[in-house]
């Protein structure tokens, strides 16, 4: 999973997109990057690690003009590491670009086979950088039911052809030297908005990146849109035939921080619905209900408001530990469980716990905090998951491990009982999380219900590890 941000229309463009990227910290946590156009030429800086400690004023300072576009980096293709760290930025057809983007292009390892015969170089194994090296091509499409704008008449036909090759999942924003094109993939599946601060133009991956710089909601980028942005104003066009929308779900269950707006919704009203209708699914006898920090938070209010039980903060999180499941291989997560999390003996000894979590995905992380409780003193322990088990692989850009990973396709729930080592299990119903959405068709629930909105025999999957 990514982030992205981008500005246009400010004399510090490039602080704020910084601020912005910061506030998507919770998307990425293994590279930052940040380009700013001053008109005339691109200026990047890319390092690896997190936004604060990475980004220092002399950096900012290296990036002049009033645009810029700024990334996050969870790499779910690729390899990790600043060499792939975005922007990505060539030379193409339509001059130097710069590129960010958040979800995974299915069809990257064809698309690139078919440009290396053709002989456009590659320097990075990023999904990423087929945006650069179709634009390299110099191909054009108009699709016939676009009007295009004469202003936009020398580059959008070369950036409809390379978004006409791409398949999968991405939002996207892209900086030339005098414009800004900001998109999304005709299914919808990843999150992009248009904010606005006075004469500002502000686009982001959530709207709590608005909210950073002062600046307020404008739209949704919508599924299938592409804007293009530049002095004269903004422009929107839809080139890809319609397909039916497929946001991802895993973002109101996990990925989005609850004070964004995305798909249309408060992720916090949608995550409390969760927590509410696992309730309704639910009559377990117990004490208290306890959240796993942070993720399990909203769910668990929304869980105890419905059951009309006490809600205590049994499990202590450090705040100066970042997101366990981002660190890439299993060893460091398993370490930065127990690193992250505490127990509130206060709460817990000799009490009957519903503790809530947002899902189970290898099931590792809720072993540790289950030892964690009983040590603790816990009576009894039972174990809520405000989303149905994980069983198939996402495809989209959420870095699910393999289907032979996801502990429900290797247990049965009483062996995931035992194997976490509770009293009780239970999930959220696959049709209690769709009733919970405005319209669940519009919706990608492929990980909950393996019914994928694209064909996945073909997917080559590329992985880290
Ligand atoms: P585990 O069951 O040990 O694999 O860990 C699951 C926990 O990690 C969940 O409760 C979430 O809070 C978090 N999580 C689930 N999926 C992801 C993901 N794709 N990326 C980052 N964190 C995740």
């Amino acid at each position: 999973m990514c982030g992205i941000a981008g500005v246009f229309g400010h004399p510090n463009a490039s602080e704020y997109a910084f601020l912005q990227i910061y506030s998507l910290q919770h998307r990425g946590q293994e590279s930052v990057g940040i380009s700013s156009s001053d008109g005339k030429k691109i200026h990047t800086v890319k390092k690896p690690g997190r936004v604060l400690e990475a980004i220092r004023q002399e950096d900012l300072d290296r990036l002049p003009g009033n645009m810029a576009v700024a990334h996050v980096r969870y790499s779910t293709s690729g390899d990790s590491g600043v060499r792939n760290a975005q922007p990505i930025v060539g030379e193409t057809s339509i001059g130097e670009v710069a590129v960010v983007h958040n979800g995974n292009i299915t069809n990257y390892l064809e698309l690139r086979r078919e440009l290396e015969k053709e002989g456009i170089d590659f320097k990075h194994t990023s999904d990423t950088e087929l945006f650069i090296a179709l634009l390299k091509t110099g191909r054009e499409l108009v699709p016939d039911w676009v009007d295009l704008d004469e202003r936009d008449e020398e580059v959008l036909p070369k950036v409809f052809y390379a978004l006409s090759r791409l398949e999968g999942a991405f939002s996207f924003l892209m900086l030339t030297k005098d414009r800004l094109i900001a998109g999304r993939d005709p299914y919808g599946f990843r999150p992009l908005l248009v904010g606005i601060r006075e004469g500002t133009l502000l686009f982001a991956s959530e709207s709590c990146a608005f909210d950073v710089v002062e600046g307020s909601i404008l739209r949704e980028v919508k599924p299938g849109e592409v804007l293009v942005v530049d002095e004269e104003g903004m422009r929107s066009y839809f080139p890809f035939e319609e397909r039916k929308k497929a946001m991802c779900v895993f973002e109101f269950v996990y990925f989005a921080r609850p004070d964004s707006f995305i798909f249309g919704e408060w992720a916090y009203s949608v995550r409390k619905e969760f927590g509410r209708q696992l309730a309704r699914e639910d009559d377990v006898e117990a004490d208290v209900v306890v959240p796993v920090p942070d993720s399990g938070v909203v769910p668990a209010i929304g869980y105890a408001e419905e059951r009309n039980m006490p809600f205590e903060m049994g499990i202590i999180r450090n705040h100066y530990v970042g997101r366990s499941f981002i660190e890439p291989t299993q060893e460091l997560r398993n370490l930065r469980v127990l690193m992250k999390l505490s127990p509130n003996r206060a709460v817990i000894e000799g009490k009957r716990l519903v503790v809530i979590d947002d899902s189970l995905v290898r099931g590792t992380t809720s072993k540790r905090i289950v030892s964690m409780l009983r040590r603790a003193g816990a009576k009894e322990i039972h174990l809520r998951i405000a989303s149905p088990p994980v069983v198939g692989p996402c495809y989209y850009g959420i870095d699910t491990p393999s289907r032979e990973e996801l502990i429900a396709n290797r247990m049965s729930l009483d062996e995931i009982r035992d194997f976490v080592g509770v009293d009780s299990i239970k999930y959220l119903s696959l049709e209690g999380l769709r009733s919970c959405l405005p319209s669940w068709e519009d919706f990608c629930d492929a990980c909950f219900s393996n019914s994928y909105p694209t064909k996945v025999e073909k997917i080559a999957v590329f992985r880290r590890r």
